[in-house]
């Protein structure tokens, strides 16, 4: 859906205009900057939801602005370059561009890759963590951090804590927590015993909040959300 607002960073004014002119047409609100200082207030002041960027600037390379955007943001890049050298760059540096198209290009290619671009980066982004104290876990991106620490969590590990955090503080046997974790059609040679292992070294990278994983006796395992 158009309507979403583009930087067009080019220090060429003749493919600024044709830029400008053509994705105005397609709906876009356009903001532009022909230097990387100038792109960077205006990234500020315009909040982009998309910015093209031109890689051979006066003054900040295109490389240092999309640096700096990094450190300030997640907005989408697109990477406009001219030679070959330049893609090399693009490419071999790890600048978390979304995507670069090489001069000459056309319109419509732009706009198709401006489109795909957008589409992917509008897409609903996650709930954001679940915390519990120290405890910051985002089932969607798999991340878990104990304070700013990130902790690795094996597939399985991360399976668990949701199968447990998603029952709401009540308590699941042994039985229920395999089922929930490998369905019904779960294999029966997985005892009890492998959901006991898995929760310790759960509780082992858990640190401090281990305790969150309460032994219920002669049942299984809850979730304690609150302190
Ligand atoms: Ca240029």
């Amino acid at each position: 859906m158009a309507g979403e607002k583009l930087l067009i960073v080019e220090d060429e004014r003749a493919l600024l205009k044709i830029l400008r002119y053509n994705l105005e047409r397609e709906g876009y609100k356009v903001a532009e900057a022909s230097d990387g200082a100038a792109a960077l207030a205006a990234a500020k002041k315009e909040k982009p939801d998309l910015v093209l960027l031109d890689v051979m600037l006066p003054g900040l390379s295109g490389f240092e602005v999309c640096k700096a955007l990094r450190r300030e943001g997640e907005v989408p890049v697109i990477f406009l370059t001219a030679r070959k050298e330049e893609l090399d760059r693009v490419l071999g540096l790890e600048l978390g561009a979304d995507d670069y198209i090489t001069k000459p290009f056309s319109v419509r290619e732009l706009l198709a890759r401006v489109k795909a671009v957008l589409k992917r980066t509008s897409a609903p982004k996650s709930a954001g963590p679940r915390r519990f104290g120290t405890l910051a876990v985002d089932f969607e991106r798999y991340e878990t951090r104990l304070g700013a620490k990130l902790i690795e969590l094996t597939p399985a590990e991360l399976k668990l804590l949701k199968v447990l955090v998603d029952a709401d503080g009540k308590a699941l046997s042994r039985d229920a927590v395999m089922e929930r974790l490998y369905g019904p059609e779960r294999s029966y040679e997985l005892d009890a015993r492998s959901v006991d292992q898995l929760v310790a070294r759960l509780r082992e990278k858990l640190g401090g909040e281990a305790a969150r994983l309460v032994t219920v006796k002669n049942v299984g395992y809850r979730f304690r959300a609150d302190p």
